[in-house]
């Protein structure tokens, strides 16, 4: 049995048990409880704030993790990072009021920064030799230069509208940040296979994630043209249909290229394009 901690709420919950969902494991998280059993897996799940994740992963109260890069860096927590997840995207920076002339990170020298994560801070000031006073605050760290208890604040940017609400200005990204599953240093073997079979699940999700199956009719001397188009993993499947002069065309296509290249392909006299939803891709 591995045990995975996870956020019982908030930004990372839900696609935390997506990822498990997808990866075929079946968790319970209708009455939110502290520790759940997967259904149909050698897995129980520890539903917690994201801050107690990283120690609960490094002291072996759980095997494994899912938690933001930036707590796991804040905390300083003695973890294998194993996976970067490509979700709870964010980045740490520093912001300051939008009517401040700033010219440059010396700006902040002798300055009062309010941030929840000064830990981080500390380590970027000390590198970049400012000598800034870091107030710590836990929530709604961006009302606090209008609140005048600081002259710049240190935190969680994504899309950057609540700085531009509060009147503040993104100045210096200090880290980026994305959901990382970490691993705690001293596993036994048996837990370790099992990670092992975890982690061969999440990659066949992540390999999916963002591409299309791809197949259509294209007259043969058309499959040449059509494959430089189309480069697959190995190389596309062609497949001769019973009418002559045809054949079936079958690749794996990243979504982002996807109308381009099926605009291509239909100039080429492709016909019947299918696109397909991927779930699960084992390279
Ligand atoms: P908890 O109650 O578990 O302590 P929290 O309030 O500290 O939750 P959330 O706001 O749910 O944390 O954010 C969890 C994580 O999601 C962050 O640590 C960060 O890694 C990531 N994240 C991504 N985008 C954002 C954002 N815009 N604001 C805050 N966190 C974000
Ligand atoms: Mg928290």
């Amino acid at each position: 049995m591995i045990r995975i901690a996870i956020q019982s709420k908030g930004r990372l919950n839900e696609e935390s048990l997506e990822l498990l969902k997808d990866c075929g494991i079946e968790v319970d998280n209708q009455k939110r409880k502290f520790l759940g059993r997967a259904a149909n897996h050698p897995l129980e799940v520890l539903y917690l704030r994201d801050d107690d994740i990283p120690e609960v992963v490094a002291d072996g109260s759980a095997d494994i993790g899912i938690v933001g890069l930036n707590e796991v860096k804040e905390r300083g927590a003695d973890v294998d990072i194993i996976r970067y997840l490509g979700f709870g995207a964010c980045r740490l920076s520093l912001a300051v009021p939008k009517e401040v002339r700033y010219d440059g990170i010396q700006w902040f020298q002798g300055k009062n920064i309010a941030t929840s994560y000064p830990n981080i801070l500390h380590q970027y000031l000390e590198t970049n030799n400012i000598q800034a006073s870091v107030r710590t605050i836990m929530g709604s760290v961006e009302i606090a230069p209008a609140a005048g208890i600081a002259d710049a604040i240190f935190d969680i940017v994504s899309s950057g509208g609540t700085l531009i609400s509060n009147g503040l200005t993104e100045t210096e990204c200090v880290m980026k940040s994305e959901a990382v599953l970490v691993a705690g240093k001293s596993l036994t073997d048996e837990k370790r296979t099992q990670l092992r079979s975890l982690l061969f699940r999440i990659d066949a999700v992540r390999n999916s994630r963002g591409k299309k199956y791809i197949l259509m009719n294209i007259p043969s001397d058309k499959v040449s043209e059509a494959i430089r188009i189309l480069p697959a993993m190995r190389s596309p499947t062609v497949m001769p249909l019973a009418a002559s002069g045809w054949s079936s065309l079958h690749s794996v296509v990243e979504e982002n290229t996807l109308w381009d290249k099926v605009e291509k392909l239909k100039q080429l006299g492709a016909e019947g394009i299918l696109i397909l939803q991927l779930d699960k891709v084992v390279e």
